[in-house]
Parts: C-alpha cells; structure tokens; sequence
C-alpha cells in the first residue's frame, strides 16, 4: 500500500491533515500537502481523507 499527494493539484486546505494526521501533514510554507507515512495508517481514514479531499489530489496503492 502507498499514499501519495498530487502537490501540483493540492490547494493546501488542510482537511486531509485534520481528518488522518497521523498520515498527512500540511506544509504551511509551501501550502502544500505531504505524506509523512506513505507506507501505512489507519485505512478508514487514509479513504475518509481521499473522499474529503476537494481536489481529489490523494491517491492510494494497494
Ligand atoms: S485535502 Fe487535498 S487539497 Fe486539501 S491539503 Fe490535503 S491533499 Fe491538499
């Protein structure tokens, strides 16, 4: 499994990062989205993440 932020797309809302911080973490420099644990995370969340994200920019690998 792999998580990963489209950053071109990301428009740095911050709502991945509320929902799974454990996963997401928003660089507030760059208003950008990053993966801090790409290899893993709580599942329902990685998808709650993915459904919330307005611009549909998180992906997952399975
Ligand atoms: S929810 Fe999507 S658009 Fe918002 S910060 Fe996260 S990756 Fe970027």
């Amino acid at each position: 499994m792999a998580v990963y932020i489209d950053e071109d797309e990301c428009i740095g809302c911050g709502t991945c990062e509320e929902i799974c911080p454990q996963v997401f973490r928003l660089d507030t420099e760059k208003e950008k989205a990053e993966v801090i644990m790409p290899k893993g995370g709580p599942e329902d969340l990685i998808e709650e993440a993915i459904e919330s994200c307005p611009a549909s920019c998180i992906y997952e690998e399975k």
